[in-house]
């Protein structure tokens, strides 16, 4: 066994789709390659919009597409929970990590945005607006605060430093922080992390040493960085899988109709098929 422990970490908003299991089998074959361990993560914390059974069968989905994992919910392990929703003690803990460095700071916003930092901010659907520099407030706000209460938390970034870093499966990447992305949220004021903070918080504490996730994230990546750097912790290595797209060059995100794992399984396809058959032969 090798040091190598890679994650495969779905949101439970809906069914997994086509696009989802390609990403994912990457994830899996990236690990199995390395001889390393396989974490399996429910990022749930959009309380709302996110739902048990989604969960569960999005672990089905992945056993069924032939994925196996190390650790997770259903199989349990040493950096558990595996549940993002039960974690949140361990973020608040991050939370007072990240305030005592004092590059965060509390802030009213727009409930849009606050929504927005729930789940991962796909890029090429909603690019998240970037926080206006005269929004940003003064350095000793917040600074006497022991826990977050219900406010937002933005995390104040390096104005015009490049945030560079190597991609396993891309180009080298490189983003202008302060203008690709601005002061980004790490704490929601209904007492929840932001997918940021929880994700970096989470990949930290379960020893994740390659992330691998759809390329719409690249630009979290960025953001990303910039935590760990405020935490004095290690970056994993990046691999951002290019994203499926359908015939008409959108994202599958968009139009899963008949592209969920679920449906081509009663349709009678294999998986196989589904990880890697052209999509205009899956949906039809
Ligand atoms: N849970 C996120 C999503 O489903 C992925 C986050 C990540 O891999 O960092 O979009």
């Amino acid at each position: 066994m090798s040091g190598y422990r890679g994650r495969i970490a779905p949101t439970p908003t809906g069914l997994l789709h086509v696009g989802h299991s390609r990403t994912f089998a990457q994830a899996a074959e990236r690990a199995l390659r390395a001889n390393g361990q396989l974490i399996f993560r429910i990022e749930d914390l959009d309380s709302h919009r996110c739902r048990n059974e989604f969960a569960q069968r999005s672990m089905d989905d992945c056993r069924w597409l032939g994925f196996e994992w190390n650790e997770g919910p259903d199989v349990g392990g040493p950096f558990g929970p595996y549940t993002q929703s039960q974690r949140i003690n361990y973020y608040l803990e991050i939370w007072k990590q990240l305030h005592a460095t004092g590059l965060i700071y509390p802030c009213d916003k727009s409930r849009k945005d606050v929504e927005r930092a729930l789940v991962a901010p796909h890029v090429e659907d909603d690019q998240e607006p970037i926080f206006p520099i005269e929004f940003r407030s003064d350095k000793n706000l917040g600074s006497d605060a022991t826990e977050p209460g219900n406010q937002n938390w933005r995390f104040r970034v390096p104005l015009g430093e490049e945030i560079k870093f190597v991609d396993q499966l891309q180009d080298p990447q490189s983003f202008t922080s302060g203008k690709d992305f601005g002061d980004f949220l790490v704490w929601r004021k209904d007492g929840f992390p932001s997918y940021e903070l929880a994700v970096v918080a989470d990949d930290h504490a379960m020893k994740i040493t390659e992330v691998v996730r759809g390329a719409d994230l690249l630009l979290s990546t960025a953001r990303q960085i910039l935590l760990y750097r405020a935490l004095n912790w290690t970056a994993p290595q990046w691999a951002h899988v290019a994203l499926v797209k359908d015939a008409q060059g959108q994202r599958l995100a968009k139009r899963t109709q008949g592209l969920s794992i679920q449906e081509l399984r009663e349709k009678g396809h294999t998986p196989e098929a589904v990880l890697s058959a052209p999509l205009d032969t899956l949906s039809k």
